[in-house]
């Protein structure tokens, strides 16, 4: 029941020798979701071992080009491969004409469907949904219209505690009725002080038969983005945030005329949020170590990561006890 996530790309606008523009995969499970699409991503993908094939869903954050040239390789690249079911593309609007143009001017071989789900929001707003997981976007603060997303596996059916269901005589049915989280009120009888049996209705709280097997896990991804104070309560609790880390302290007027983050705002972000971990990446191309990004960070939130190229971060499921 895998739940990770794989950074494939931490610079920001300019490459480096070593690091590539923007793209991650998020796993759930057997699911693969592709989180931008910067310049090098198919390369990026076959060396980390990520099939092609598997990813039907692509989020692509804002119309930037460090978040999104490597797209069109991508679609051609599928194309020649093969290619059959429908791929979904979930990104602001304007990717639409990007999208007809691309495909007026090279979409012949390309023989598979495109979906283009128009991210249009300003709150929180379910865009994928499905029976395992969703995924919200929102919007974030940067030069022109950017989104993040949110994550998250669904709850799960719950369970009833084993050791309830002889003394209680729970049937099948109320057994069913149970994991869908409904309250049992059923006939029974007591025996009263004269000795003759009355009948009552018996209530059995769901509460008090029932536990969820698992915590459900999530995962929030804010690049690029100032800080801004809505951040952490959209994003709360969740199990893991990668956000947008371009600069150090020392830089933090620049991060704000660029619509950028220092890795401390991040870490400020994750504390608030009460995330368990946090993830930094698209790291500007002044830095040749990383080492003062991480410090910064940890000060404020210990649980600080550097995202590298081929990272995977994983998030282990919590099972819970009857
Ligand atoms: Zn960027
Ligand atoms: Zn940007």
């Amino acid at each position: 029941m895998e739940f990770s996530f794989l950074t494939m790309g931490t610079a920001s606008a300019l490459p480096t020798a070593n690091r590539y523009p923007s793209a991650h995969i998020l796993t759930v499970r057997e699911r693969l979701f592709l989180i931008d699409c910067g310049e090098g991503a198919q390369m990026q993908m076959r060396k980390y071992g990520v099939s092609f094939g598997k990813i039907d869903h692509i989020f692509i954050s804002h119309l930037h080009g460090d978040h999104l040239f490597g797209l069109f390789g991508l679609l051609s690249t599928m194309a020649m491969g093969g290619r059959q079911g429908d791929l979904n593309i979930y990104a602001p609007e304007g990717f639409g004409r990007i999208l007809a143009f691309f495909m007026e001017q090279f979409g012949e071989g390309i023989k598979y469907n495109i979906n283009f789900h128009p991210i249009k929001c300003r709150e929180p707003q379910l865009i994928y949904d499905s029976r395992q997981v969703e995924a919200f976007a929102f919007p974030l603060v940067h030069r022109g219209e950017t989104y993040g997303f949110l994550f998250r596996e669904k709850e799960p059916q719950l369970n009833v505690h084993k050791h309830l269901i002889e003394p209680y005589k729970l049937s099948l049915y109320e057994i069913a009725r149970l994991k869908e989280g409904k309250d049992l009120v059923r006939p029974a009888t007591f025996t009263d002080e004269d000795g003759s049996e009355v009948e009552y209705e018996q209530t059995l709280l769901n509460k008090d038969f029932t536990y969820l097997p698992y915590k459900p896990r999530s995962f929030a991804y804010c690049t690029d983005t100032l800080p801004f104070k809505r951040l952490a309560g959209w994003v709360k609790g969740a199990d893991l945030i990668y956000h947008d880390s371009t600069y150090t302290n020392e830089y933090s007027e620049l991060a704000k005329t660029t619509f950028h983050s220092t890795s401390q705002a991040a870490a400020c972000c994750a504390l608030e949020a009460g995330a368990k971990k946090l993830v930094l990446g698209h790291y500007s191309s002044r830095y040749k170590s990383l080492d003062t990004m991480l410090e910064e960070a940890r000060a404020v939130f210990p649980e600080s990561y550097l995202a590298r190229e081929g990272a995977k971060f994983e998030i282990e499921l919590e099972k819970y006890k009857e």
